[in-house]
């Protein structure tokens, strides 16, 4: 299904431009238009699903093994060092387009930082008690 109020909707078919890396006919592959890196890449599924929570299973099976396929070959063209997977959900989460996609940033050695987190300290009853509140929510 897609949503007609949705930006990526009409890039993932086509009706809106895009610097396309790969399709098929789930998904569409394209650069992000304000890369963090060179060789930024967005894999968008072309049905509209808003984030991951919503994602139908069968699309999500097929996400991974396609980012294994583009990783390789950003490795292999691009010369680059290493290379990150991102997913926002929500907009705390820095989540600015509201249509399920995987971000796929080759990193370079002495490259820009892209994903930076401070380390917490929690104690083990802590991560226990939220480790429970997650498994009961399954
Ligand atoms: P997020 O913040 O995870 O929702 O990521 C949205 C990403 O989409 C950002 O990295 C934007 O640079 C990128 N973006 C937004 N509009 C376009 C567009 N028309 N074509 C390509 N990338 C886009
Ligand atoms: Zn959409």
């Amino acid at each position: 299904m897609k949503d007609n109020n949705c930006i990526f909707c009409k890039i993932a078919a086509g009706e809106i431009p895009s610097k396309t890396i790969y399709e098929d006919d789930k998904f569409r592959v394209i650069m992000d238009l304000g890369a963090a890196s060179e060789g930024h890449a967005l894999i968008l599924p072309k049905d509209h699903y808003a984030n991951l929570m919503e994602l139908d299973e069968e699309t999500a099976s097929s996400v991974l093994p396609l980012a294994g396929k583009i990783s390789r070959a950003m490795m292999k063209s691009l010369d680059c060092d290493g290379l990150n997977l991102v997913q926002n959900n929500g907009e705390e989460a820095g989540q600015t387009v509201m249509h399920f996609h995987l971000h796929m940033i080759p990193r370079y050695k002495g490259g820009n930082e892209v994903i930076e987190w401070k380390p917490g300290s929690p104690s083990a009853e802590e991560l226990e008690e939220t480790a429970a509140k997650i498994r009961e929510a399954l």
